[in-house]
């Protein structure tokens, strides 16, 4: 599945769910999920308020668009992240098929704030470029990864 041409406009939702759930004082983390260029969930990353582990924001918004569509099935959906699915929220994606995958800030970018998964990839030996579904990372200069990672 190709990206569809209106992905940098649910990218930049993507990061402003991240920013407000930093405000909220929650980890820099959004996601959006779309199906034909309609947004049917969204998540961000409530590990901390929940003590959930798996409260990444891809995971809520595939949980939530599961519980309100009543239906795992994500075929035909594009899941926009703010930063680099964990191996976890690929194998979530995966599972529920979604179409494709696109992201923002990398793991590189993570890193020297403390958010990174590299890790996690490692340990598990899970590549981003060698994924079952197409995984794109977007790059948008004018968000730098500073003005998310490092906020408070
Ligand atoms: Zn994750």
């Amino acid at each position: 599945m190709e990206l569809p041409t209106d992905h940098l406009k649910w990218l930049n939702q993507a990061v402003d769910l991240a920013m407000e759930n930093v405000r909220a004082g929650g980890r820099p983390f959004g996601a959006v999920l779309v199906r034909d260029g309609e947004c049917i969930a969204t998540g961000v990353n409530q590990m901390m308020a929940l003590n959930d582990p798996s409260s990444h924001a891809e995971m809520e918004a595939l949980r939530h668009a599961g519980m309100t569509r009543g239906s795992v099935d994500m075929s035909g959906t594009v899941l926009y992240a703010s930063g680099q699915p964990c191996p976890m929220c690929l194998a979530a994606a995966f599972m529920t098929k979604v179409g494709a995958i696109a992201y923002v800030y990398g793991n590189a970018d993570a890193e020297p704030f403390g958010f990174s998964s590299q890790p996690t990839y490692d340990a598990l030996g899970v590549k981003i470029e060698a994924q079952p579904i197409p995984v794109f990372k977007v790059a948008m200069p004018e968000r730098p990864a500073a003005d998310l990672y490092g906020a408070e």
